[in-house]
């Protein structure tokens, strides 16, 4: 068996099983089983593929057709340009999100002079981690599932990343006024919303599910987070696509708000200012 051969035989299991983009799962995956990259496999399309790939090649082909998602085979996913390890543990870094970074590194110098920043619910620490390294800035990170922090403490180290993360529900153990910037991607689908089953079935629950209208975070973490911004601070949200309206409704308090759409057109940051 070459290793065209096992890609050829892996895609076409991949897609009589409906996977999406079955090629490029089946590349990835025996790169992982392979532990080389890609690249590599192309370039050895004809060697013959060692036993022990071949077994785990076949364990991933398996886990994906039952729709374990590709990144919790592989443990990984970038994000703004670098890899985070991921388990189900934590959500999968979108890159819907990467919008919420942008809208970040837009905020003027001098309005987070003490480059104090907050990330709530920081699961894998994607958001929490990227700041910190573009703004080259510490920033603390705070989450209520403590296997969560472990891999985003797991991810600061591993990138090298000034990240002080804290065990808490939203902004609970902070004092008023001690942050420039807040930012959070906080569970946000409503109980009746269909999700993927990759999504629904191996994504943590609690990283997604926000009761029956989608905005149970955001009437918890709203209050929280404008009573700590320092005033002239901004808050930056990750939203529903049909969830504008609502939380800037939340936001009233807050002068200049905007919001963003992302890449297909659909609402998806909101940004505010506390007077
Ligand atoms: N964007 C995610 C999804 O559509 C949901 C993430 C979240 O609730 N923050 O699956």
């Amino acid at each position: 068996m070459t290793i065209r051969t096992a890609l050829l035989q892996g895609a076409k299991l991949l897609e009589e099983a409906s996977v999406t983009a079955p090629r490029l799962t089946a590349e990835v995956l025996l790169a992982h089983a392979a532990g080389c990259d890609r690249t590599w496999l192309f370039a050895h399309a004809t060697d013959e593929l060692k036993e022990v790939w071949w077994i785990h090649f076949g364990r991933y082909l398996h886990e994906r057709t039952k729709g374990k998602p590709t990144q919790y085979i592989t443990g990984k996913q970038e994000f703004y340009g670098r890899d985070f390890r991921v388990t189900p543990d934590v959500l999968i870094p979108r890159p819907e999100t990467e919008h919420l970074i942008e809208a970040a590194l837009e905020v003027p110098a001098e309005s987070i002079p003490a480059k104090s920043i907050l990330d709530m619910g920081t699961g894998s620490g994607a958001i929490a981690v990227t700041l910190a390294l573009e703004l080259n800035t510490p920033v603390t990170a705070c989450d209520i599932s403590a296997p969560a922090l472990r891999i985003a403490a797991a991810n600061a180290r591993t990138l090298n990343a000034p990240v002080h993360f804290v065990h808490c529900n939203w902004g609970a153990p902070f004092s008023s006024q001690t942050f420039d910037l807040i930012v959070s991607n906080p569970p946000y689908v409503g109980r009746h919303e269909q999700l993927p089953i990759e999504v629904r079935d191996h994504e943590p629950g609690a990283a997604l599910w926000a009761d029956d209208d989608g905005l149970a975070a955001y009437r918890q973490l709203i209050p929280d987070a404008l009573r700590l911004l320092r005033s002239g601070g901004r808050l930056i949200l990750e939203i529903g696509s049909t969830q504008a309206a609502a939380v800037s409704a939340m936001l009233s308090a807050c002068s200049a708000v905007e919001i963003r759409k992302d890449l297909a057109g659909l609402p998806r940051v909101v940004i505010a200012r506390r007077p």
